[in-house]
């Protein structure tokens, strides 16, 4: 590994600012490539801080089998390609994938109960459809569900979701919480999370597993609580990750939400430079999404507790247990976490053999400090604080619209598994 050349090279594209056509960022001609940085995947970490390079993933695996993902635009391909690195190439065109991807789906028919038809999981849709399709579902199940609202984005949008319950009336059991789309550009997980949702809405009439998870949790569920990022990574940058937050004295834009959590705030795996990717912000919870979110926490850990947290992700595939904070210690329960997690895993992997692996986030990925999973373990009493990376390893966010329905069903499988188990 030629690290002294591979920070040389990262210093260029620091230089670079992605080219812009309209106001929209381009990805045409990027190549997407994933590198095996071995046992120097730590000192490339902190090289990638603050660097305009399209960061993708980071330090996935451990040792010899770390990998780093990352998109390298078309004038600095060939220099990238006389570096002397172990590579894969992912894509030869993150732009024509994000072509692929398929243009924004109309809003579908609704059936004679007032549900949208499943058509909705053929294509990715626009914001203003999603906060629709939320309060469509709502009023099809009218009788056992609330629209919520915890809080607003920095831009103001309404951070909003689904409050569901069974026989005993809504705030009677302990909670079940779900956030979808922390991170922008990570679309799967807004509609694999709207999927969860038709299925409890429509399964509670007939469905023993959906009535039985209803009638013993209160779900609350935020398909997206990070809209403007949402926003902003389907009107300008597909790739955007962070929330659209300003700060005095930088020109840089965006907190990582899932580094602004209180636990562990300010540790490895985030950044205090407001230009890196996982900048955490200056203190826990100055960004209002996550004050918003750990506000919320606290109301439900001090009413009926918090039974299952979930932060959805992508494209690990892997299901993340606390700590990410901490390699070094764990929480009480992890023999059961991971007993719970290897079963769901197995579960997820039945209908289409997509491999998900489980364990303590900062073993099995790498370290995050101040991320949500750890925050409702430590600090809101949650049961089980987990995180789910979404498919997929091979496309990574860029997941052709054909995919989601897939997506959907194998994670469906395995959170039937974990309501009844857990
Ligand atoms: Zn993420």
């Amino acid at each position: 590994m030629k690290l002294i050349t591979f920070i040389w090279f990262i210093a260029i594209l620091e230089t670079t600012a992605l080219a812009s056509l309209n106001g929209s960022v381009r990805f045409e001609g990027f190549k997407v490539y994933r590198i095996e940085t071995g046992d120097y995947a730590a000192d490339l970490s902190s090289t990638f801080e603050d660097l305009a390079v399209v960061e993708l993933s980071r330090n996935h695996g451990h040792g010899s089998l770390a990998t780093i993902d990352i998109a390298v635009p078309p004038e600095y391909v060939a220099a990238f390609d006389t570096l002397d690195l172990n590579v894969t190439i992912l894509s030869k065109d993150l732009g024509a994938d994000i072509a692929t991807e398929g243009p924004l789906g109309s809003y579908p028919e609704l059936d004679d109960h007032g549900l949208p038809s499943l058509s909705w999981f053929d294509s990715y849709h626009a914001y203003g459809d999603h906060v629709r399709y939320w309060a469509d579902l709502q009023a099809a199940f009218v009788n056992n569900s609330e629209l919520i609202q915890v809080g607003s984005s920095f831009e103001g949008r309404a951070i909003q979701g689904i409050h569901l319950w069974g026989i005993s009336g809504k705030n009677s059991k302990p909670a079940v919480i779900f956030n979808g789309n922390v991170h922008a550009r990570e679309w799967i997980t807004s509609i694999v999370v709207e999927y969860l949702l038709y299925q409890l809405v429509t399964g509670y009439k007939n469905d023993t597993t959906v009535q039985a998870a209803l009638d013993n949790y209160d779900f609350y569920v935020l398909p997206v609580v990070n809209p403007d990022g949402f926003v902003y990574s389907q009107t300008t940058n597909r790739l955007w990750r962070k929330n659209r937050q300003t700060r005095d004295n930088t020109t840089a834009v965006g907190t990582d939400i899932n580094r602004n959590w209180s636990v562990g705030f300010g540790g490895g795996g985030s950044s205090s430079n407001p230009g890196s990717e996982t900048f955490s912000g200056y203190r826990p919870g100055d960004a209002p999404e996550t004050a918003a979110l750990m506000e919320f926490a606290q109301t439900l850990a001090t009413d009926k507790g918090i039974k299952l947290y979930i932060d959805w992700h992508s494209y690990a595939q892997v299901i993340l247990l606390s700590y990410g904070y901490t390699c070094d210690s764990f929480p009480p329960n992890i023999d059961r976490q991971i007993s719970l997690a290897s079963e769901t895993a197995a579960r997820i992997a039945q209908p289409y053999n997509t491999t998900f692996e489980y364990g303590p986030g900062c073993l099995v990925l790498y370290q995050s400090s101040g991320n949500g999973r750890d925050y409702m373990t430590d600090a809101a009493g949650a049961e089980f604080g987990w995180g789910i990376e979404l498919r997929s390893t091979s496309y990574g966010f860029v997941l052709p619209a054909n995919q989601i329905l897939p997506s959907s069903i194998e994670i469906w499988e395995g959170m039937k598994y974990l309501w009844t188990n857990m």
